[in-house]
């Protein structure tokens, strides 16, 4: 497929997505404590109001932007996608929460913008159900879009997937109602305040790196190369990760969780965190990162100083992994970005 063609498609997707989710239906709190509910259903971010996301920020005359992994357009002088420029405000929100729900779950990480402590249950909770509930929202979005009967979403979808269609629909059924089971234990987490019976793993560096995501994956192989989650049948559950990886002034949280009766999950963390080396965890921690997760943003500071061919580079790693017929990628030693390096530390 052409390049432009490939971003046409994912515009018309885009637009077809958001055409579906402008249905009442969609904009539906995810606080499973429904009587508290205050509308209008908020526009909210998966990632810090203010914090996180305006920390990658680069401003060239007067204007900011960032970079998200999901929004791209051709480089001309390069002929490849490029990552494109995005404004803060258009990043990462979804319409997942009240207004009540918005300020007052996450008001212990927000209302001060640094008070994130890696050693407080609570915080770690907070973070995960949010990325969780990004996660979640999207994918409920995208059954919606593929169950539509709008004649013009139908007609692009058979245009789009062929005879795959059938296929794609009930993949994505699968993992919506893969991610019922989570949800309903973190649902149970938050209303007995119980946020212990969660497994982190937190990390903290003391400098500011150059991303941002949020949202919760079950990797295809683990670090070795053995098969972690390939399978697409229905009676094989899904394992859940969930990650959130924040910049703030002066230091980076990263903090990843699992269900502790999650055994492959367990598993998996488990190695992350007995990498031997710094170099390898930061790096194993980047591949995780972009071959896992979807909603991730990254600084221009750290993006733009790469020359075109490591640019293009990891542009072409996106397309792979996003695409839905090329098959998983695997670590090796030699991946080229890592986030996490003290060298790439971005300063305002
Ligand atoms: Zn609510």
């Amino acid at each position: 497929m052409e390049q432009s063609e490939f971003i046409e498609q994912q515009k018309e997707l885009n637009r077809l997505t958001s055409l579906i989710s402008q249905g009442a239906t969609i904009k539906d709190c995810s606080h499973p404590l429904k009587d508290e509910c205050r509308l209008p259903i908020k526009s909210a971010h998966s990632l810090q109001r203010q914090g996180s996301l305006k920390l990658l920020e680069k401003t060239i005359n007067g204007n900011s932007f960032i970079y998200c992994h999901t929004e791209r357009q051709i480089n001309k002088k390069y002929g490849f996608l490029d990552l494109k420029p995005i404004g803060r405000r258009d990043a990462s929100t979804f319409y997942g929460f009240c207004d009540f729900h918005d300020t007052e779950l996450f008001k212990e990480i927000e209302n001060d913008p640094e008070a994130t402590d890696i050693n407080n249950n609570l915080h770690c909770f907070l973070h995960t159900y949010r990325s969780f509930s990004h996660s979640y929202h999207r994918k409920y979005e995208e059954y919606k879009l593929f169950t539509s009967s709008e004649p013009e979403v139908l007609k692009y979808l058979n245009k789009f997937y062929g005879g795959d269609l059938e296929k794609v629909t009930q993949g994505v059924k699968l993992a919506l109602q893969d991610l019922e089971i989570p949800k309903k234990s973190l649902d149970e987490m938050l209303i007995n305040k119980s946020y212990e019976e969660l497994e982190y793993y937190c990390y903290e560096y003391p400098y500011r790196c150059p991303v941002s995501c949020a949202g919760v994956t079950t990797p295809g192989h683990f670090k070795n190369g053995d098969p972690f989650n390939l399978s697409e049948k229905a009676d094989i559950s899904y394992s859940d990760i969930f990650t959130t990886v924040l910049p703030f002034a002066e230091r980076t949280v990263i903090i990843l969780a699992a269900f502790p009766e999650d055994l492959l999950a367990i598993k998996y963390l488990d190695e992350l965190d007995n990498i031997s080396t710094e170099l390898e965890f930061q790096k194993y921690l980047s591949f995780h990162i972009i071959n896992n997760l979807e909603n991730v943003y990254i600084s221009p500071k750290f993006y733009d100083r790469k020359d075109y061919k490591w640019r293009q580079s990891y542009c072409q790693l996106i397309n792979i992994i996003s695409n839905k017929y090329t098959p998983y990628i695997r670590y090796n030693k030699g991946f080229p970005v890592n986030y996490f390096a003290y060298t790439e530390k971005i300063e305002s």
